[in-house]
């Protein structure tokens, strides 16, 4: 496990570092945080998931709709929408690029395919393609 990066404070990699272990988890569990020991760690896990229910991260979504329009980038519904992070290396200070609109049957189906992982971008990509293929060819459904 490579700690130190030129340029980043050892708190900053040991965060990305955590977020990457996590997110090679197959699944975001319930159960997972009470096994874990080290407090530092445990400390890490409450920020990533107080963030995701914070005020910021509402505001930040909000402003994403503003600026993209609320709906899903491949139904265009605009019913039951999130904000999907195609990355979380700018976790508390995403850019619109690390975003992307999709309604909740969507970013369900995504992550069924994909699972979570630090960076998904390419991944968000080809399953926006794949998926706005089956809208316009039915047939191969
Ligand atoms: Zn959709
Ligand atoms: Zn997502």
């Amino acid at each position: 496990m490579v700690l130190i990066k030129n340029g980043s404070s050892p708190d900053r990699v040991l965060r990305v570092e955590y977020r990457a272990a996590f997110f090679k988890r197959p699944r975001v569990s319930k159960i997972w945080p009470a096994r874990r020991k080290k407090k530092k760690r445990r400390q890490k896990r409450t920020h990533y998931s107080s963030y995701i229910k914070s005020n910021r991260w509402r505001d930040r979504r909000i402003a994403y709709y503003r600026t993209y329009g609320k709906t899903c980038i491949i139904c265009g519904g605009a019913k039951r929408m999130t904000v999907h992070h195609m990355s979380y290396r700018h976790l508390g200070y995403e850019h619109d690029a690390d975003l992307v609109a999709l309604c909740w049957d969507h970013h369900d189906a995504f992550h069924d395919e994909y699972g979570v992982k630090l960076d998904m971008k390419a991944e968000t990509v080809a399953f926006i393609e794949e998926q706005q293929q089956l809208l316009e060819f039915p047939q191969f459904r």
